[in-house]
């Protein structure tokens, strides 16, 4: 069934850090239990939506590698983090009911499903949530790059990317109360600007293949309904 909303395929990009509680460390439950709500009201109305998951909460390559280890064993790190937080998050939304599959770039035969591009689009079209961890499965990017190529190769009508701010502002807001909040952004005003809200890699993507990105507030417990249900103008969404 064909539904009258703008976007009905949706990849979301989740960054590790909203999985970690940021006050005892624990894994944040209010996240994932709020998260899980928002993704079945959607799936109810037929909202295909694949989620890849970050793995910051844990370690990134880049950080690793300033500790002077080699930045491909540093990136090796990252790409499991992300997978240990794939496994958490599937394993939650199962247990919370929702229809969902895991797939990782990386062969871990047992845990997760191997990427393929014809099995992941059966299973968006059979209804199923689909994880994705394990990056790109090579080292040097990040998962918003893997977020970005996924949603360009499963034809995402947007990439939907959670931030703990509304958007992208002119300056950091949290050091100018002047700064401004973008609702539109061109593909070339993002680089012009050297606005930084993604890696340049995955602006460069995005921009190439005509993918659409929104940046908004992942801390707002509806901001998934605001934005393809209520079709409320939040967050900058950046364009061609
Ligand atoms: N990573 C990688 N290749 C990829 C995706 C991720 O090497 O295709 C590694 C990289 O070290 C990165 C880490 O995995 O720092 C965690 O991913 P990311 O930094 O994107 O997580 P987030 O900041 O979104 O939580």
């Amino acid at each position: 069934m064909k539904n009258k909303n703008k976007y009905n395929r949706i990849i979301l990009k989740i960054s590790g850090e909203f999985l970690k509680d940021s006050i005892n460390g624990n894994i944040n439950m209010i996240f994932i239990k709020n998260l899980t709500r928002q993704i079945q009201l959607l799936t109810k109305i037929g909202i295909k939506i694949g989620l890849v998951v970050g793995g910051g909460n844990l370690f990134r390559g880049s950080d690793l590698e300033k500790l002077g280890m080699r930045r491909t064993v540093s990136d090796h790190v990252g790409m499991l983090s992300t997978v240990i937080n794939g496994l958490l998050l599937y394993e939650f939304m199962k247990k919370y009911n929702i229809k969902i599959r895991i797939f990782s770039s990386l062969n871990l035969e047992g845990m997760c499903e191997r990427y393929r591009l014809d099995v992941v689009n059966s299973a968006l079209d059979d209804g199923y949530v689909v994880v994705f961890c394990g990056g790109l499965g090579v080292p040097l990017f990040t998962t918003d790059s893997a977020a970005c190529i996924y949603a360009i190769e499963l034809k995402a009508d947007i990439l939907l990317k959670g931030t703990k701010v509304d958007g992208i502002y002119s300056s950091d807001p949290v050091f100018n109360t002047s700064a401004t909040l973008y609702q539109t952004l061109r593909y070339t005003e993002v680089l012009n600007k050297k606005l930084k809200f993604m890696d340049y890699t995955s602006v460069v993507l995005a921009h190439e293949h005509k993918l659409p990105i929104l940046v908004f507030n992942m801390y707002n417990p509806k901001i998934l309904n605001d934005i393809i249900i209520n079709n409320k103008p939040v967050g900058t969404l950046i364009y061609k």
